[in-house]
């Protein structure tokens, strides 16, 4: 079997690792590859366009930007003859399917393509451009699409490639407006990308704790003006020293108009004598290294790509992650819903169009909406309070949990107070009220705003905890760490029997940068920690020269091999040391002996990702050794551990959207517990099915004690797929990354 690869309509950071996973997994399997440049326009255009694909093609271009394989906008595709000479090319290049990794418009195109495959091979032989045998019993051409565009507009999946990367882009850019918006009191109105599609926008917002938004999916009649100055006013005199407001691009009135950034000044300035400034972000956010989530997501769709295009179904899909598994949805439907939606925003039926945009879309411009208000909406009610702390050790994201639970809690008249320095702050009584201002501007600061150390909580310390609790009339307490807070809470929920008053509701969210934890497949702070390590791993690439060279870089985790494995993928390393491999002086010298193998065939660079407790004697150094005096000088090695600057830094978009989600969802249930009388301990997590709750004993019944992880850990089903990207590819010469 022969496949082409195209990568098509606008490009998106990404693009690359699913172009390098399409090729490696169909090489892998015995399948050859046929790269084919400047997307639908080089499949008309045939001839040096089309290029056979090896190993090494697809090396070494996991962490660019933009696509290796070029793309374009082809007029000649869009007509009948255009769409004819392409399947005549692909008949002639022998190429039995495609994969198309693109926007709405390129798997349109990809859909007409198949449906009209029978006509032009028909025509072609009737022309005799093509041998009449091949028209009579044509074996279905196969047609996979990959979604690939910033705008995350596509149907079928929840992410498209590029849209992770072009966020981290917006939060990091409106982080820096917000700055020096602050030292100036200044109101920034910002444009993101996004022409039918408000999820940039709305995203954004939501990361950057932007204080107003203006999407395509929402009617925007004639008063948004007032409620927006409104608004604005509101919020400067609650104290906010600057505003953010995000546009997308494709924002309009309800009649149709356009509102552009500009139109948005002429507003402030009329009704408020405000001078905004503007900052049009535009094409940064297609540009840029893909984030590690990015490199991950399109790595797993390259896979399930190249399964699909060698299995038995022949019918057109495009394959898309939804809630966080890899699903194929049929070509048909996903084009005809993604018009569907398209033409309600055209006809302005915006209502109709965000009911299309789906249930989490819809979420989040609620939470939004809570989280801009410049004051709760209710006052504060006799409801006891609810004490929210962070538990050592800290991670990127603590503070968009923080934030939003104040917020959505306050907002319904609950009074929440903050502890500091977790359950050590609880004992003492450390503690403060929280108010609506208080977290205006948390959601862009790494580590946790209420303190997180690590502490070891004993029986000694309920009774100061039984103090506080009534002294503070807490009712409620969302508990936000890892394992070690989890653990915490343990105690506390020990000590019912003897302190009753220690019987309220809890909540605890995960949030560690070692992916550890039971009940949950995120947590949060392992994406930054995740982004920290790739960035690291990238700048290091560039340091081995000419030299034959191997890096061990050593990454957190504790006995789980959740970063090592996603940064191996993330990064193309040559191997993953993980603990749940019970890896031993054995395995480490076979491995030794592929690294002396990849390298004898003309590998220049190769990276070992290795989780700190691999090995449960041997330490990095060791390892290092031992690989180094196995080398027989055909590399040498070095190592790098990369230590707390992984816990460090500003949290990702994606840890900050999360952490608010979880955080939202934390505040309501403990509210309603509250309500309710009900008590017990919880653990909120994000599985399959969504944002879920497990009973604390359930969830700490998940776990493996003696290795201090879930028994079971979905993560490891990708470790094929790291396997598969790294070898060396059959009969071939190794590749880098
Ligand atoms: P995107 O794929 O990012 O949405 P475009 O809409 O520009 O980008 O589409 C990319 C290419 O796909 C177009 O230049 C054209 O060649 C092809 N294409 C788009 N829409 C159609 C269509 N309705 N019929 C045939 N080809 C199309």
């Amino acid at each position: 079997m022969r496949i082409g690869i195209i990568s098509s309509g606008g490009d998106s950071p990404g693009m690359n690792a699913a172009i390098r996973a399409i090729t490696r997994c169909a090489l892998d399997r015995g399948v050859e590859v046929i790269g084919i440049h400047e997307g639908w326009q080089g499949v008309v255009d045939g001839g040096a366009k089309y290029q056979r694909f090896d190993w090494r093609s697809a090396g070494g271009i996991l962490q660019w930007g933009g696509t290796i394989l070029g793309t374009a906008r082809s007029d000649i595709f869009r007509t009948i003859p255009g769409r004819r000479q392409a399947v005549r090319n692909l008949v002639n290049a022998g190429i039995d399917g495609l994969v198309v990794i693109g926007g709405d418009g390129s798997l349109t195109g990809a859909l007409y393509l198949y449906q009209e495959w029978g006509d032009h091979l028909a025509a072609l032989a009737a022309e005799g451009a093509l041998p009449a045998e091949l028209a009579q019993n044509p074996r279905p051409f196969r047609i996979v699409g990959l979604p690939g565009s910033i705008d995350n507009d596509q149907y079928g999946t929840d992410m498209s490639i590029g849209a992770d990367t072009a966020l981290n882009t917006i939060v990091e850019a409106v982080d820096k407006l917000s700055s020096t918006a602050d030292s100036h009191q200044r109101t920034f109105v910002v444009e993101v990308m996004g022409r039918r599609c408000g999820y940039l926008a709305l995203m954004g917002a939501v990361a950057t704790g932007a204080d107003w938004v203006l999407i395509p999916e929402e009617e925007l009649d004639a008063r948004w003006h007032h409620r927006m100055t409104e608004a604005l006013k509101r919020g400067r005199e609650a104290g906010r020293r600057h505003d953010i407001i995000l546009v997308a691009e494709g924002a309009r009135h309800s009649d149709g108009l356009p509102i552009r950034a500009e139109t948005i000044q002429e507003v402030l300035r009329n009704r408020l004598g405000v001078e905004a400034r503007v900052t049009v972000l535009g094409h940064v956010q297609r540009g840029g290294s893909p984030s590690a989530f990015e490199r991950v997501m399109s790595s797993r769709l390259g896979e399930a790509a190249v399964e699909y295009i060698i299995g038995p179904d022949p019918t057109p899909v495009m394959i898309g992650l939804v809630n966080n598994q890899t699903k194929a949805t049929p070509l048909t439907e996903v084009v005809a819903q993604s018009q569907a939606v398209n033409a309600e925003i055209d006809q302005g039926n915006f209502r109709n169009a965000l009911v299309l945009r789906g249930q989490s879309f819809r979420d989040s411009l609620d939470l939004l909406k809570t989280l801009t208000r410049a004051e709760p909406r209710e006052e504060l009610a006799d409801k006891g309070r609810i004490a929210i702390l962070t538990g050592g050790p800290d991670a990127p994201g603590m503070n968009a949990v923080l934030r939003t639970a104040l917020r959505i809690a306050r907002n319904e008249g609950q009074d929440v107070v903050g502890v500091r320095d977790g359950f050590q702050g609880l004992a003492r009584g450390d503690i403060w009220d929280l108010n609506w201002m208080d977290v205006q501007n948390w959601i862009n600061l790494g580590g946790s705003e209420l303190g997180a150390i690590r502490y070891e909580l004993t029986e000694a310390d309920l009774p100061g905890i039984v103090k506080t609790i009534k002294a503070w009339d807490i009712r409620g307490l969302i508990a936000v760490g890892g394992m070690d807070t989890y653990e915490q809470v343990g105690v506390l929920v020990k000590g019912w029997n003897r302190h009753p008053e220690l019987e309220i509701p809890m909540i605890c969210v995960p949030a560690t940068i070692d992916g550890n934890l039971p009940g949950t497949e995120v947590a949060i702070g392992a994406d930054t920690a995740l982004n920290n390590i790739v960035d690291a791993v990238d700048k290091i690439k560039y340091t081995a020269g000419a030299a034959h060279r191997a890096f061990i870089v050593e990454v957190m985790g504790r006995r789980c091999g959740y970063l090592g494995l996603m940064a191996g993928i993330a990064t193309g390393a040559e191997m993953e040391l993980l603990p749940e491999d019970n890896a031993t002086l054995e395995t480490l010298l076979r491995d030794t002996e592929l690294l002396r193998e990849g390298f004898r065939k003309g590998k220049k660079l190769g990276i070992v990702i290795m989780s700190e407790n691999a090995f449960p004697y041997y330490d990095t150094e060791f390892v290092r050794r031992v690989m180094e005096a196995e080398s027989n000088a055909a590399f040498e090695v070095r190592e790098s551990i990369l230590g707390h600057l992984q816990r460090g830094g500003v949290p990702t978009a994606f840890d900050r959207i999360q952490g608010s989600r979880l955080g939202a969802h934390a505040a309501k249930q403990i509210m309603s517990d509250i309500a309710e009388k009900r008590t017990g301990a919880q653990v909120v997590g994000i599985m399959r099915r969504g944002v879920v709750f497990t009973p604390f004993a359930e969830a700490l019944a998940q776990m493996d004690w003696e290795n201090w992880r879930p028994k079971e850990q979905p993560f490891l089903q990708w470790h094929g797929l790291a396997d598969t990207l790294a070898k060396p590819g059959p009969g071939e010469r190794a590749g880098e990354g």
